[in-house]
């Protein structure tokens, strides 16, 4: 036998007892989209490494380890392609936003995808290279009602997708008015505690300062002591902080101040924010998360555009309503046809005619035995078999019950299976 090709480390494959759930997620998603008037966009899933390094910044994980790069064909001018799968899709939709005009537009643009994000990190427990997201981006909305919206937006998806005890982790880290007197800040902090402080927080500690507030290993005491962003914001920053928790009460969102909480990303301004399970708060286990970024436009070679977004994991979400025990809906009842002899053509008749009716049909394309067909719809979760022979009525079978129906017109089945 030859050898066999294991799936990449880091993806993995979602067989078919696994998908319902991603339908429920997705679906929920999709819908959550249309009642919050999100409008489709996609966009390519690799992009130019520059924007991603210019739109992340350099000092980000993404960037920095975990860029998924994508060469050309051998021999063409792409070979050595400055490209990389798209890590997220921020950077992206900016780049089409601005690519397209999409300023002259009747704004803010209120955009949505679900879609394969890629890092190139060292898998474990809920991380993988090639996961997914749900994504949304306002665009031209100066906010603070957006940042409330969007926050109320992801804490709904969870409730609706069935997780309980799902909790916002909220924070602002200013804007490029307030921020370098905060970074200063915490440079001034850190520096006194520099031999204490991790090799990528050494590294990262004049170039990200606030990074190294979620650096996993900064010890519980630094970390506690260090200067506060929300301590060092200007005036308009504070009270759109202001405003966005008092909506957040207003609406009844469950939310704590993080002071830690930064992102990971180069872009963001002003509002920060994730989604925990209660109890499971620390950077690994962040379902989702997201915030405002009014400088990116701008940096991207747009118009100074104010922006504001969120990702959330469904990866993650899904291991979540697994561990909760979250009861999936039931999937519509399923249809079996059968038959006795060689009569497929009129078993694949029947089902085109309930398919028709729009109900879930699978035909037994055998000639084994009826009660081997019969055996086997049940198996397969069929909640009844139709039973065709040459005559032009045919059978019901109730596969739980037992109980069975002869001599009956398609249209009678269509309604009994409908029903
Ligand atoms: P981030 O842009 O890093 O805040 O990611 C947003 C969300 O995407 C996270 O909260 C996770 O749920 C999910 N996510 C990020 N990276 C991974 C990964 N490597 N594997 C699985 N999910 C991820």
């Amino acid at each position: 036998m030859a050898k066999t090709i294991p799936v990449p480390r880091g993806t993995r494959d979602l067989l078919p007892e696994e998908t319902p759930a991603w339908d429920r997620v997705e679906g929920v998603a999709r819908d959550l989209s249309r009642r919050y008037a999100l409008e489709r966009i996609e966009i390519p899933l690799f992009e130019r490494v520059e924007l991603f390094a210019r739109g992340l910044g350099e000092s980000s994980d993404a960037v920095e380890k975990e860029m998924f790069r994508v060469a050309g064909a051998k021999g063409s001018e792409e070979e050595a392609a400055p490209w990389a799968l798209r890590p997220e899709p921020t950077a992206g939709i900016v780049r089409a936003f601005i690519e397209h005009g999409m300023h002259v537009r009747p704004g803010p643009l209120r955009l949505t995808l679900i879609g394969p994000m890629f890092r190139y990190d060292r898998p474990q427990a809920g991380r993988f290279r090639q996961f997914s997201q749900w994504d949304v981006e306002v665009i031209g909305d100066a906010g603070p009602a957006v940042d409330a919206e969007l926050i109320e937006l992801g804490h709904r998806f969870y409730a609706e997708v069935g997780l309980t005890d799902v909790v916002a982790r909220v924070n602002s880290i200013g804007d490029a008015e307030c921020r370098p007197a905060y970074r200063d800040a915490l440079i001034g902090y850190f520096s006194a505690h520099e031999d204490r402080l991790s090799e990528d927080s050494r590294r990262r500690l004049r170039v990200n300062p606030l990074r190294v507030l979620d650096d996993k290993e900064l010890p519980a005491d630094l970390a506690a002591d260090a200067p506060r962003g929300i301590d060092h914001l200007c005036n308009a920053c504070r009270e759109h902080f202001e405003a966005v928790r008092a909506m957040l009460d207003a609406l009844g969102v469950r939310y704590e101040l993080d002071h830690r909480l930064v992102r990971g990303l180069d872009y963001y301004t002003r509002t920060a924010f994730e989604f925990y399970v209660a109890g499971r708060e620390g950077q690994q286990q962040a379902l989702g998360g997201g915030g405002r970024y009014d400088g990116l436009v701008e940096l991207l070679g747009g118009r100074p555009t104010p922006g504001i977004g969120f990702g959330l994991g469904l990866d993650r979400t899904i291991l979540a309503m697994e561990e909760q025990g979250v009861v999936l809906p039931a999937r519509p009842p399923l249809v079996a046809i059968v038959g006795s002899g060689d009569d497929h053509a009129r078993r694949l008749r029947v089902a085109a005619d309930l398919r028709e009716a729009g109900v879930a049909v699978r035909p037994d394309g055998s000639s084994r035995k009826l009660g081997k067909q019969l055996e086997s719809a049940a198996k397969a979760g069929a909640r009844w078999a139709v039973i065709v022979d040459e005559g032009e009525t045919v059978a019901l079978k109730d596969l739980s019950s037992g109980e069975q129906q002869d001599a009956l017109a398609i249209e009678t089945v269509v309604a009994a299976v409908s029903g």
